[in-house]
C-alpha cells in the first residue's frame, strides 16, 4: 500500500460566511481522526478558495486560519467571481507539488465528509482518480431532481464523458492534478474532463444531505447555463444535428413541391394563407435554432481565442504545509 503523507482539500467557496465555521470544525475533525488511525500523513490541510464574495467569507476564513493553526487551515481570495469551475482549478494550482493528493468538494459539506475516508484508501490501493458519486437524488427538490435527470440524459446523447451523479467531489493524486492543469481551455468543465483523462480511476458512493447554511448558489438559471457550457464544451453533436435537420427538411420541402406541382397541374390550388404562415414560422425558428447553435460554438472559439487568465489572486492567508 502506498502512503498518502500530504492530503490538501480544496473548497470553493461564494458567500459561504454562514456556513465555513461548521464545514471547517467537520472536515479538520475527519482528517485528524484519518491521522490517528494512519490513514494519511501530519500533514494535512484544508484551503478554501474564496470566489469574490460578497459577504464575510474572506474575513471568516481568516479567523479560522488563525483559530486551527495557519498551515492546517489557509484561504486564497480570487480578485472577482470567477464561478465554481474556475475557483476549484485557482485551488487546484495553488496546492499542485504541494500535496500528494487533493480532495475537491464543496464549502457547505453536502457531500458526505466520511466518504473521504474510502477515497484515501483507494488512493492507497494504487487509484489516481476517485470520483465521489451519489447513491440517489432524494435529497434534492423536485425541480432539480428532473433537471438533473434530463441533462444526464442529454450528455449521454452528445457522447459527452460524464459519470451520472458525480458532481465535484473527487480525489485526485499530485499527478493527476498536474495532468489536468495542462488543458488550457478556458470553458472548464470539469466533470467531464476528469474521467476523460484516463488514469486508474474508481469510484465511492454516499449520500448527499440538504445545505445546513447558507444557501444555494445554483438558481435555475445557473444550472441551464451549467448545462449548455457542458455539453457545447464537449461535443460538436449539436452542430453535426443542424446538418441533419437541414437534410430532412430539404426532403420535406422536395415533397412539397412535388406535391404542390401535382395541385397546380390537377388544378386544385387553394387559398394558401395556412400553409405559407406556417412554413415561414416553421423554417424562421429552424434558421434561428441552428444559428443559436453554431453560436455558442463560436462564442467559445471567440473565448478560447482570446485565452484570457481564468483569475487573479489578490491575496493568500495561512502557510502551506
Ligand atoms: N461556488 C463558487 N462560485 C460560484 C458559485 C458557487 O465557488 O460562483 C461554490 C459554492 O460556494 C459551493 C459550491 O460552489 O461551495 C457549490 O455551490 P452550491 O452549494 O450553492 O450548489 P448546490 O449544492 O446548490 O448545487
Ligand atoms: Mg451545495
Amino acid at each position: 500500500m502506498r502512503e498518502l503523507l500530504r492530503l490538501c482539500v480544496v473548497l470553493p467557496c461564494y458567500n459561504e460566511e454562514d456556513t465555513l465555521e461548521y464545514s471547517i470544525k467537520t472536515l479538520t475533525d475527519v482528517l485528524a481522526a484519518l491521522h490517528e488511525d494512519g490513514s494519511i500523513g501530519k500533514c494535512y490541510n484544508v484551503v478554501c478558495v474564496d470566489d469574490g464574495s460578497k459577504d464575510g467569507t474572506w474575513g471568516m476564513i481568516g479567523r479560522l486560519s488563525d483559530r486551527y493553526g495557519r498551515g492546517r487551515v489557509c484561504g486564497i481570495k480570487l480578485s472577482r467571481n470567477v464561478g465554481h469551475q474556475n475557483a476549484i482549478i485557482a485551488g487546484l494550482e495553488h496546492v499542485a507539488g504541494r500535496c500528494d493528493a487533493v480532495v475537491t468538494m464543496d464549502a457547505d459539506l453536502q457531500d458526505d465528509v466520511n466518504a473521504i475516508k474510502e477515497m484515501v484508501q483507494k488512493y492507497r490501493l494504487g487509484c489516481e482518480i476517485v470520483l465521489g458519486v451519489r447513491r440517489d437524488r432524494k435529497s434534492d427538490s423536485f425541480a432539480k431532481r428532473h433537471t438533473a435527470n434530463m441533462f444526464y440524459e442529454l450528455m449521454k446523447s452528445t457522447h459527452t464523458p460524464v459519470i451520472p451523479n458525480h458532481a465535484e467531489y473527487r480525489l485526485m493524486s499530485c499527478n493527476a492534478v498536474e495532468c489536468l492543469l495542462r488543458y488550457g481551455e478556458r470553458n472548464v468543465f470539469l466533470r467531464g474532463i476528469i474521467p476523460s483523462m484516463g488514469f486508474k480511476s474508481d469510484v465511492v458512493y454516499y449520500d448527499r444531505v440538504p445545505r445546513k447554511y447558507g444557501k444555494s448558489k445554483y438558481p435555475m438559471a445557473q444550472m441551464l447555463n451549467f448545462a449548455v457550457e457542458g455539453i457545447t464544451s464537449f461535443s460538436i453533436r449539436p452542430i453535426r444535428s443542424i446538418f441533419l435537420v437541414g437534410i430532412v427538411s430539404l426532403v420535406l420541402t422536395l415533397s412539397v413541391g412535388i406535391y404542390v406541382l401535382a395541385a397546380i397541374l390537377l388544378g386544385r390550388t387553394y387559398p394558401g394563407w395556412a400553409s405559407l404562415i406556417l412554413s415561414l414560422w416553421f423554417l424562421g425558428s429552424l434558421v434561428l435554432v441552428a444559428l443559436g447553435i453554431i453560436g455558442e460554438y463560436i462564442g467559445k472559439i471567440y473565448l478560447e481565442v482570446k485565452a484570457r487568465p481564468r483569475y487573479f489572486v489578490e491575496s493568500v492567508v495561512g502557510e502551506q504545509v
